[in-house]
């Protein structure tokens, strides 16, 4: 058994090289990490433009209050004034983001002016440059507005896109096998499908009704396979993509043959279950032979038959099967990796403290993940902490990681949070 510390530094050793990148067009780009400097291949934006419905006039006229223009005509967005360049005395009609007439240096909003008969007479004086955008005021041309790392937010994509451009290069997502072990699981998808299921119908049914085919469903010994489908959800949640692989049967054989063909084609393989000590885990086992086994086991509670191996360069997490230990493990452990792997900076959850709403008993010796709910300052326990209870982990916020050394704790100490 391995300090935490140990573990999380083994995992960060042999997981850091980054993805390649690929371009990706403005519609994927949400959350992905870029590849590549941005630079602005023009002025933005493009033209002096007009930054308010009124009267683009010459910049002597605007500061004298009374004035009286003649009005030449009408400027709309997306169009372009075409008569002469304007003298003194003239206005012409603008809105909002269509380009200042030659000629013209300033604004009179609508607001500010009054129109009679052909005129224009300016209300309230205003001073050259007034409500007129400079082209390239937002960015000149040649400035680097995005650098290679940056996390693409809505705001980077309107900018990208505001820019004319269609897409960016970014660093490829992750794509992440999932495969549980355990002759006990039934998947509660495919069940659905060999009995014909259609879509919708259990909410249909009504509880009691529901309740019932589901007990039929289950053969003596049974239970649904959960991993699977939270493990998923993690993994998009992460911003990698799953590719689940179904359940294999507690044969070393098939474990060893199907973890292979995996790796042929993923970046990253995620097992759950059979890394305990029973006469059917073979996915330590199995693993021994394909590659490089860098741990088994975990100074920590849930979760500390954590297995972490490397194949053919590629880094297989062998979580346990215990629901909450197979969650926790992959949000401390392989989340961070993946998260490095696909470029974002850290990669890790922020932490926090959090007081203690009750007292905690622990034994030293191993850390404790604590699933709670938070309350302001306050952490509060979800109950029994079975790793094996997905409500545990359903009802919290998030974990309070207690550390391998602490012992009983009253309430009111002080503890480090994360949240999921
Ligand atoms: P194992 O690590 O294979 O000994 O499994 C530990 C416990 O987790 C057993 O009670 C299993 O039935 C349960 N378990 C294993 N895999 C899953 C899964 N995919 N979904 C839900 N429970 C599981
Ligand atoms: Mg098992």
């Amino acid at each position: 058994m391995i300090p935490v510390e140990d573990a999380h530094r083994l995992v960060r050793e042999r997981t850091g090289a980054p993805l390649p990148g690929s371009w990706v067009s403005l519609l994927d780009l949400l959350g992905r990490v870029l590849a590549e400097d941005v630079i602005a291949p023009a002025d933005l934006p493009p033209f002096d433009s007009s930054a308010m419905d009124g009267y683009a006039v010459q910049a002597a006229d605007v500061t004298v209050p009374g004035s009286s223009l003649a009005i030449l005509g009408e400027v709309a967005a997306g169009q372009v004034w075409s008569g002469a360049p304007l003298r003194r005395g003239e206005a012409v009609r603008i809105m909002t983001g269509a380009p200042i007439p030659p000629g013209a240096a300033a604004v009179v909003p609508v607001e500010d002016a009054r129109e009679l008969e052909g005129r224009v007479i300016v209300l309230a004086p205003g001073r050259p440059g007034d409500h007129v955008r400079p082209a390239g005021n937002d960015v000149p041309a040649g400035c680097r507005v995005l650098r290679c790392g940056d996390v693409l937010t809505p705001a980077r994509i309107g900018l990208l896109a505001a820019l004319g451009r269609s897409g960016a290069s970014v660093v490829n997502q992750a794509r992440v096998a999932i495969m549980c072990t355990g002759e006990e699981l039934l998947d509660p998808l495919e069940a659905a499908a060999g009995s014909r299921e259609t879509a919708g119908r259990e909410i249909r049914e009504g509880a009691s009704a529901r309740a019932d085919r589901t007990a039929r469903a289950l053969a003596p010994g049974q239970i649904w396979n959960s991993n699977a489908y939270g493990l998923q959800a993690q993994v998009l949640e992460s911003g990698a993509r799953p590719w689940y692989l179904g359940v294999c049967p507690d044969d070393l054989d098939q474990t060893r043959d199907r973890l292979r063909r995996a790796l042929d084609q993923a970046d990253v393989l995620v097992t759950t279950g059979g890394v305990s000590m029973g006469r059917h885990d073979h996915v330590g086992q199995a693993l021994a032979e394909l590659g490089e086994v860098l741990f088994t086991s975990v100074a920590q509670q849930p979760g500390k038959p954590l297995t972490f191996a490397v194949v053919r360069g590629k880094p297989v997490f062998a979580l346990p099967g215990n629901p909450v230990s197979a969650a926790l493990s992959f949000d401390l452990y392989v989340r961070p990796a993946l998260r490095r792997m696909m470029g974002h900076q850290g990669g890790d959850r922020p932490r926090f403290w959090l007081s203690l709403a009750e007292p905690l008993s622990k034994r030293p010796g191993r850390a404790f993940y604590v699933r709670a709910r938070f309350e302001g300052a306050v952490a509060r326990p979800t109950g029994a902490q079975g790793s094996a209870r997905w409500q545990s982990l359903a009802d919290a916020d998030g974990v309070l990681l207690i550390p391998e050394d602490a012992g009983d704790l009253p309430a009111g100490t002080e503890v480090e949070a994360i949240r999921l």
